[in-house]
């Protein structure tokens, strides 16, 4: 078992994130008679109430300035498991105890899920209960006619609660058990996701309803390895699935650019949570922290959520490693031309500096805000066309120009997240083609956008900083021992 990998996939295509945008799966059915839509059949939940409280989003900022997907909350962790190949773990993860950290918003439900084990075992088989599983295309009147059922019982049953009215939320590949008599809904039981399963039955008059709970336990989980050719391959034969990758590389997109700096040798090690109902693996979390060691050089960062709300990954003084303006407000899209203050007008053919970055890239592509802002101006502005300027907390000015558009909503006043879609690249104004002409502007004076350095975004609060550290320092200390784990099974075999 070697940490030493020697993986064939180059690690330049890794930003171009296959399912960027597959993160759309649940299906709603509005009314019962709609068709249930033509999708893969895995389920993304986490809409139950334990298991969205254990997967907030992991993201501190939800985007991506790459092309990679954003860094993913419970839907797509939900997804990037479905897809995963559990076998690999055994060698590389050591699975620890649960975590009895008091963010653990699952341990709450453990014991009034316990009491509700025993009746878990009440079978819902046997011949008077028939399993119908939804298909692709489906409706709700089909699943229940085809259960013997008429339109006017699952409307009566639909309409009893908000419990019930979750059947209206189905997804092909799921199964609900029915027991009928007499064309009459005796009982019927539905898992409406990982921990929780409706329970119906006949009552004296109308339905009795209920929800039976499992307890989820949250493990900490280890992975680390060492790149070789590929940080996917290093990943995957730690055990890490797609998904948790490009997390990893999100959190560290900011200090490393992982199409160009990753090197042979460099290493990582990721704590993450994982879950479990009855000893079962169901799927993974959030990563809690991870380390990275780009050549030579270890990066630490440990996910962190203040009293107040903010969250994001830090490093161990509590410094955000994001920061604060992405680099690119169109992803990956071609410079066409750079900053130069000494430039001939392309159209003009006159000396004018040229005080941005222009990204060619196709009329429509959404452009994002660098960072998050305030907008001061939204109109065509002479040459630059349509035109967005965003101020920025303190001195910071971006401008985004030659727009064919702007997103709906953005107006002078519009407060602007991070990575928000502001508009759409076009060709109105001054220009030759479509692009997107950027600008950065700090304390008023023009910088190169590809160059400045970037301020990073907030730190730790300094009223929440003895909390942070106090949940850092395990962590990190776990960063330590699986590194230090690592670093000796080099020596071994370098050594053999
Ligand atoms: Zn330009």
């Amino acid at each position: 078992m070697s940490l030493i990998t020697t993986g064939m996939i180059g690690f330049g295509s890794g930003g171009s994130g296959s399912g960027a945008s597959g993160d759309t799966v649940a299906v709603e059915l509005g009314m019962p008679g709609t068709r249930v839509g033509d999708m893969v059949a895995q389920r993304a939940r986490g809409n139950g109430s334990r298991t969205t409280a254990a997967t907030m989003d992991d993201s501190p900022a939800a985007v991506s300035d790459n092309g990679a997907p954003a860094d993913s909350g419970p839907l797509r962790a939900a997804n990037a498991t479905a897809a995963d190949m559990d076998s690999g773990w055994a060698n590389y993860i050591n699975a620890s105890t649960g975590s009895t950290d008091a963010s653990d918003d699952t341990a709450g439900s453990a014991a009034e899920a316990e009491a509700d084990l025993e009746e878990l075992a009440a079978p819902h088989e046997g011949p008077e209960w028939e399993t119908i599983e939804v298909r692709s295309g489906d409706s709700l009147a089909a699943i229940f006619s085809r259960a013997g059922l008429s339109a006017g019982e699952l409307h009566r049953l639909i309409n009893t609660d908000d419990r019930t009215a979750q059947l209206q939320r189905i997804y092909p590949g799921d199964e609900i058990h029915f027991h009928v008599e007499s064309d009459a809904l005796q009982g019927l039981r539905y898992d409406i996701d990982d921990a929780d399963t409706l329970v119906v039955a006949r009552g004296d008059d109308g339905f009795d309803v209920s929800i039976e709970s499992r307890a989820i336990e949250t493990r900490v989980k280890h992975a680390s390895g060492t790149v070789n050719s590929s940080l996917f391959v290093a990943g995957q034969d730690a055990g890490l699935s797609h998904g948790q990758i490009m997390r990893l590389m999100n959190i560290f997109k900011w200090q490393v650019d992982f199409g160009r700096d990753v090197r042979s040798g460099d290493m990582f090690s990721v704590a993450y949570e994982s879950y479990y109902i009855d000893d079962e693996h169901v799927r993974d979390g959030p990563i809690l922290a991870a380390r990275y060691v780009n050549r030579g050089n270890a990066i630490d960062a440990v996910r962190y959520e203040d009293p107040d709300g903010n969250r994001g990954f830090y490093n161990p003084e509590g410094e955000n490693l994001r920061k604060a303006f992405i680099r690119r407000p169109v992803g990956d899209a071609r410079i066409s031309s750079g900053f130069n203050p000494n430039r001939k007008h392309p159209v003009l053919g006159v000396r004018r500096p040229h005080l941005g970055t222009d990204f060619a890239a196709p009329s429509g592509t959404p452009i994002r805000a660098a960072g998050a802002g305030r907008v001061v101006h939204a109109s065509r502005k002479g040459g630059y066309g349509r035109t967005v300027i965003i101020e920025h907390a303190g001195r910071y000015r971006t401008l985004y120009a030659h727009m064919s558009g702007y997103a709906s909503g953005i107006s002078v006043g519009t407060r602007v997240e991070q990575g928000q879609t502001i508009g759409y690249v076009g060709a109105s104004g001054l220009v030759t083609g479509a692009h997107l002409h950027y600008e950065f502007i700090k304390d008023g004076v023009h910088r190169n956008p590809m160059r400045v350095d970037l301020p990073s975004g907030d730190p730790v609060a300094s009223e929440h900083m003895d909390d942070f550290i106090a949940r850092a320092a395990p962590l990190v200390a776990q960063l330590d021992d699986m590194h230090e784990e690592q670093e000796q099974q080099l020596a071994m075999r370098d050594e053999e």
